[in-house]
């Protein structure tokens, strides 16, 4: 598990591409109220990525209805932002997994790496355990997974099995684009139905 590609500018542009296509699909359905959708970003400042964030990750992409009496906002998923987390999503989710299996980094090397303290590391292990695992996402998507991924070693379990031993660029684009449904409003609801 390595956290090489993180710090590199062509892995968040990839990750940007992505979001790009995320987003034109979105915008293609247009507004239930049959109005366009034009472009409402969103503005972020997100933490982890250093200096090798581009630029393009000062904003979130989100649309808005341009009916006057409707407005709706339409914010497709991501596989940059974990919905309103200030760090990077990919962050999250490998600094949890690096905390976990027989060798855990340390937390002092973690948060050198990431600029994350001991508080917000402890923060995200809790979030995959407890949280994550009760989301209705989680409970019909683990259904997806061969061999089955034990709750208990998230979120080490899905990088390993998205990751592999081949090129972790397109590993990450899979995991994350998984991982998208919980990047929108409501998507972390933990009821199975409304
Ligand atoms: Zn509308």
């Amino acid at each position: 598990m390595d956290h090489a590609l993180l710090h590199k500018a062509s892995f968040w542009l990839f990750l940007f591409s992505i979001d790009r296509d995320l987003a034109d699909s979105a915008r293609q359905k247009a507004c239930p109220c049959g109005g366009r959708l034009h472009c409402a970003n969103y503005p972020r400042k997100p933490r982890g990525g250093g200096d090798a964030l581009p630029e393009q990750y000062g904003y979130r992409l989100s649309f808005c209805c341009d009916r006057d009496d409707c407005r709706k906002r339409v914010t497709p998923p991501s596989v940059r932002f974990l919905g309103r987390k200030v760090y990077l999503g990919a962050v999250v989710v490998l600094v949890a997994a690096m905390r976990q299996g027989t060798t855990p980094r340390r937390v002092r090397e973690l948060s050198k790496l990431f600029g994350a303290d001991r508080r917000t590391i402890a923060r995200w292990q809790t979030f995959w355990r407890e949280r994550f695992p009760q989301t209705r996402f989680w409970k019909v998507a683990r259904a997806l997974l061969v061999p089955a991924v034990e709750v208990a070693v998230l979120p080490r379990a899905l990088v390993e099995a998205f990751l592999g031993d081949g090129d972790p660029c397109p590993g990450w684009g899979r995991l994350l684009r998984f991982l998208s449904p919980i990047t929108v409003v409501g998507g972390l609801d933990s009821k199975v139905f409304r």
